[in-house]
């Protein structure tokens, strides 16, 4: 119903803040929306919006924040791109706490549904050494050797997840997301995650009137990226969806990075000279989404090409660094 109480946890992030969007415009009137960072540091904010700071960590905060909802998504979690996950292990295991403490007050306070973002890190590593890649089907989680400290993270809660399902009949869906891109997202501060550096490095160099980028790794490695909108929508059927088990909702367009990287220099009309810094966190070296299941179960799957989710992103990232440049508060409120 409309009017039931949604609780969007780390309404202040990236997918959390686009989801918010999404449920006001579906007609939404009671959405509340919960994050750790003051409200400034936001990517979209609302007024019409119940905005709560709260540190989900804490126990008693995940009480007072899903407090008479019906549905309640889980998109809280410190995470990032390689660059951060590989260099925080502890941090991102000690998300844990969000999950763990969401499950219990869902529980506790008798909520009907409970979305969790999983990720395609929970995947096992030995499947994702070639570029060259086999797509991962949501079978290939187990035997588990999942990405460490965060995949190890993500693993847990999703079967945490499934427990309360199994052992307290709470209504829990978990969606692995397979690396997902858009606007009003982090492109610089060392969470970033591959298209959106990629934008910021190109519009730099644009701007700068230089001709180099550096590139992590060594450019073959080979990714699918889903826009927000498919996300959203993914997410939005899972939630509501009578299917229990983990699901990909990913991207199965492969490309090499070095084929990202020249997408957005046609993008930006420009042609850099390309460095490859071999030391820096590059990840596995090959992933995709094996979509079959979500193919079968929804009969959808994520299609936006990757050029027309690019060319928004590049266009958003372009808009905040002028913005910058000229001294402008960047603007990212509604
Ligand atoms: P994000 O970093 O933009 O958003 C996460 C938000 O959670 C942040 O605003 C952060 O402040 C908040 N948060 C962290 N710890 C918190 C705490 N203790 N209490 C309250 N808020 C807290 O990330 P995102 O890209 O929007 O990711 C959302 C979810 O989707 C995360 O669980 C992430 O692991 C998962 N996911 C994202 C991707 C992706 O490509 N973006 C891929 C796979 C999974």
């Amino acid at each position: 119903m409309k009017n039931d109480l949604v609780v969007v946890c780390g309404g202040g992030g990236f997918i959390g803040g686009h989801l918010v969007a999404d449920l006001r415009r579906q007609g939404f009137t009671r959405i509340r929306a919960v994050d750790r960072k003051p409200q400034t540091g936001w990517y979209q904010r609302f007024p019409d919006v119940e905005n709560l700071v709260l540190d989900l960590d804490l126990k008693g905060n995940c009480y007072s924040a899903v407090q008479g909802a019906y549905t309640v998504y889980n998109l809280a979690a410190d995470m990032g791109g390689m660059g951060f996950i590989e260099n925080n292990k502890a941090l991102c295991m000690l998300s844990v706490l969000i999950n763990t403490h969401l499950l219990q007050a869902v529980k506790d306070l008798g909520i009907q549904r409970y979305f969790y973002a999983s990720s395609a890190c929970v995947y096992n590593g030995d499947k994702q050494r070639d570029t060259n890649v086999t797509a991962l089907k949501e079978e290939d989680a187990y035997p588990a050797l999942p990405e460490d400290g965060y995949g190890w993270e993500k693993l847990f809660s999703e079967r945490m997840c499934r427990h309360f399902r199994e052992d307290y009949g709470i209504w829990t869906r978990v969606a692995r997301y397979h690396n997902v891109y858009g606007p009003f997202g982090t492109y610089d501060g060392g969470r970033e995650k591959a298209p959106a550096a990629t934008c910021r490095k190109v519009i730099a160099a644009k701007l700068a009137g230089t001709n180099d980028i550096e590139i992590w790794g060594d450019g073959h490695q080979t990714r699918s990226f889903m826009y927000i909108d498919d996300c959203l929508k993914g997410t939005q059927m899972l939630t509501h969806s009578d299917f229990v088990e983990p699901i990909n909702i990913g991207s199965s367009e492969l490309v090499s990075i070095n084929q990202l990287v020249d997408m957005v220099e046609d993008i930006a009309g420009i042609k850099l000279k390309r460095s490859y810094n071999l030391k820096a966190p590059k990840g596995v070296n090959g992933r995709n989404s094996d979509n079959t299941l979500i193919q079968k179960v929804f009969g959808w799957e994520p299609s936006t090409r990757l050029r027309d989710g690019m060319e928004q992103t590049y266009r958003w990232i372009h808009d905040q660094m002028i913005a910058r440049k000229e001294g402008k508060a960047v603007q990212s409120f509604h």
